[in-house]
């Protein structure tokens, strides 16, 4: 059975259960997995994503008390398409982004909700997941643990802070969420947020939170690479990964220490250069954050940089990961190569990944097979679609739903008894 261990110390262990629920290992590091499976990929199936996907995740938690639960789950959370989309003969895109939320974060935000869910069904407990959010975690948390048995959901965004189709997609009503509007900026949310844990007020109120320091959402970000290699059926494939937080390169780098073959890993970063940087002089430190168009990447200090660190020694990281860095006019110029060589229309963040693809690809001279994990649908950036081809995304039916439905949403000041009294209310 695997266990999970804490970053700073491999004696800290906690079960699975444990892990996904608290999040955060008690001497403040991350929880990785202690030992990993070996797992024969060439027996997993390759026709339906959901078997392959219950076959991975039980190699990975059987034993566990989720072991009975990885059937329903993945039917429930991973009910939508994993189409990979070919440019040319050696550039496929795998398309993220077909959850209700349109991107990759439902896969993450969705099984640990489920799995969640199930553990409170067996312990009794409860608890009130707090989020700040800017960008796509919200609405993924939100519409993935909406109307689970035992959790609320708390999101706090700032006002004025998101674009229009993102604030619709936090606002709308669903059951046991509540989104507070935030009278301050991002940075005063997640200080809301992070007060909240520390309020001698709220002691007692079992709080938790679920970005992607969460062990529960890396798991299910695992399959996908799976995916990509049993369906292409190839076992030399150069990923390329649009990253900020690196929680989908840590599930990357996961997948291959679990026996999964892939020539190689490639980060994929806009001007918040942290990783692509340390990668070629590990001196770099953290930055501060820097807006840039793909804003689901503007992460100066990625948490999952410390997994990294120690699921992969330096050696080890050199082989496996490369970096890049692609400019916000580099982006814009990636949208409109794509479009006109392939009328293929690629949110800003698939096109970091796309424009990195380009590069290797003129560096290296090779044709090996580039697969780019596209995280987002083009329909969640109209601006920046408008603005680099001049054309608006067709809205697809996830978002053109949201347009009639009823809201539900609070406005409170940046102060920590705004926060407090709504979470004593609730
Ligand atoms: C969150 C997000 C990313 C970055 O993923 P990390 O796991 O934080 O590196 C990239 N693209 C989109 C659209 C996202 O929402």
């Amino acid at each position: 059975m695997i266990s999970f261990c804490s970053t700073r110390d491999p004696a800290l262990l906690a079960s699975a259960g444990e892990a996904l629920e608290v999040g955060l290992a008690s001497d403040g590091g991350l929880f990785i997995p202690q030992s990993f499976p070996t797992i024969d990929v060439a027996a997993l199936p390759s026709e339906s994503f959901q078997e392959m996907a219950r076959m991975w995740l039980h190699a990975w938690l059987k034993g566990t008390e989720f072991e009975k639960d990885i059937s329903s789950v993945v039917d429930d959370a991973l009910n939508f398409s994993v189409p990979i989309y070919r440019l040319d003969e050696n550039t496929a895109v795998l398309e993220l982004f077909h959850g209700p939320t349109l991107s990759f974060k439902d896969y993450g935000a969705r099984t640990m909700a489920r799995l969640l869910g199930q553990r409170l069904a067996r312990t009794g407990g409860n608890r009130i997941i707090l989020v700040a959010t800017s960008g796509d975690t919200g609405s993924a948390v939100a519409d993935g643990f909406a109307g689970i048995d035992g959790i609320q959901v708390v999101l706090l965004y700032p006002s004025g802070g998101v674009s229009e189709i993102q604030e619709r997609q936090l606002i709308v009503e669903r059951p046991n969420v509540q989104a507070l509007r935030v009278k301050g900026s991002f940075d005063d949310c997640q200080q809301l947020v992070k007060g909240a844990f520390a309020d001698p007020a709220l002691v007692g109120i079992p709080l938790s939170t679920a970005n992607s320091i969460n062990i529960g959402r890396l798991l299910p970000q695992m399959l996908y690479y799976v995916w990509a290699v049993k369906h292409l059926q190839n076992n030399d494939i150069e990923f390329y990964v649009p990253s900020g937080n690196l929680g989908n390169m840590t599930a990357g780098v996961m997948t291959h220490l679990a026996g999964l073959s892939v020539h190689g890993l490639r980060a994929a970063h806009n001007a918040n250069d942290f990783y692509p940087a340390f990668l070629l002089d590990p001196s770099t430190a953290f930055g501060s954050t820097i807006q840039t168009l793909s804003n689901a990447m503007d992460v100066g200090a990625p948490s999952n940089f410390e997994r990294l660190q120690a699921l992969l020694n330096p050696a080890k990281m050199r082989q496996l990961i490369q970096g890049e860095v692609v400019s916000d006019q580099d982006t814009i110029a990636s949208m409109q190569r794509v479009y006109e060589q392939y009328g293929y229309l690629a949110d800003p963040h698939t096109a970091v990944g796309l424009e990195a693809s380009r590069r290797f690809r003129l560096k290296s001279g090779e044709e090996r097979l580039h697969v780019i994990l596209s995280t987002a649908h083009p329909a969640k950036f109209p601006e920046v679609c408008e603005r680099a081809l001049g054309i608006k995304p067709v809205e697809p039916a996830q978002l053109a739903a949201l347009r009639d439905a009823s809201t539900n949403v609070v406005d409170i000041g940046a102060q920590r008894e705004h926060l407090a009294s709504v979470l004593l209310g609730l």
